[in-house]
């Protein structure tokens, strides 16, 4: 059954690399708005359970539903188009595009979905602003700190206005003070816009930050006890 109001439902996910059972039965839903840390030991599953969310990864069984709709039947095409119209991603190390400005990087997925530059940058200034880096605006990531990168990755990640925001160990890369506050602007600006989020971290002090927390271990989910 679909917990009510759930924006992005997955039940009993099943999922092998070869004789790797990656997943094995992980179940996992999540509302408007919130924040949910995944958490557990390196190896457990967690960055397979993120992708199969998002529709990067094709379960072997078990159901994902999106805003109503089985994420599994889709086409190709048209879940590409709802990674690109309704998901962000924030990954480990940024991904910026080097040889782009830190505005340009930002401002890429709406230009990527038609936006005009002169708008798409105005954006892009916006939600950098938000996260403190509008002053990197001309910038190119090789020439900004990996803690700038982080946020200049989250405010991509933000730029179009997404319903989800996947994030993959998004501070792993960073020490624990560049981490504190790029956790607390991705999730400011996040629960501002009414994003959720799916926070895959191993840390406890990142998990911090969630609304409530799950464990995968051995490719299975456990709900934590609400954290708030
Ligand atoms: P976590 O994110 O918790 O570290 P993963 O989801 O990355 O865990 O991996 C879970 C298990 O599945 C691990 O044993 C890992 O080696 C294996 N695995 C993940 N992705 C692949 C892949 N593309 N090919 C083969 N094995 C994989």
């Amino acid at each position: 059954m679909t917990p009510a109001g759930s924006l992005l439902v997955a039940t009993d996910l099943h999922k092998s690399f070869g004789p790797t059972a990656a997943l094995d039965g992980a179940s996992f839903s999540i509302h408007p708005g919130e924040v949910v840390a995944v958490m557990g030991p390196s190896g457990s599953g967690k960055s397979t359970l993120l992708h199969c969310l998002a529709g990067i990864v094709t379960p072997d069984s078990g159901s994902i539903v999106y805003g109503g709709r089985e994420l599994h039947t889709m086409s190709d095409a048209r879940r590409s188009a709802l990674r690109r119209s309704d998901f962000g991603f924030v990954f480990q190390f940024g991904q910026l595009v080097p040889e782009l400005t830190c505005t340009e990087n930002v401002a890429l997925p709406l230009r990527l979905s038609g936006v005009k530059r002169k708008d798409a940058e105005a954006e892009a200034l916006r939600r950098m602003a938000e996260l403190e880096v509008d002053d990197l605006g001309g910038k190119r990531p090789g020439d900004i700190s990996g803690g700038q990168g982080q946020r200049v990755a989250v405010a991509r990640a933000l730029a179009s206005n997404p319903k989800v925001v996947f994030a993959d160990e998004p501070t792993g890369a960073l020490d624990s003070l560049n981490g504190e506050r790029v956790m607390q602007l991705l999730t400011e600006a996040a629960r501002s816009a009414n994003t959720a989020v799916v926070l895959v971290t191993h840390e406890a002090r990142v998990a911090a930050y969630s609304d409530r927390e799950i464990v995968v271990r051995d490719g299975r989910t456990r709900d934590l006890e609400y954290a708030g």
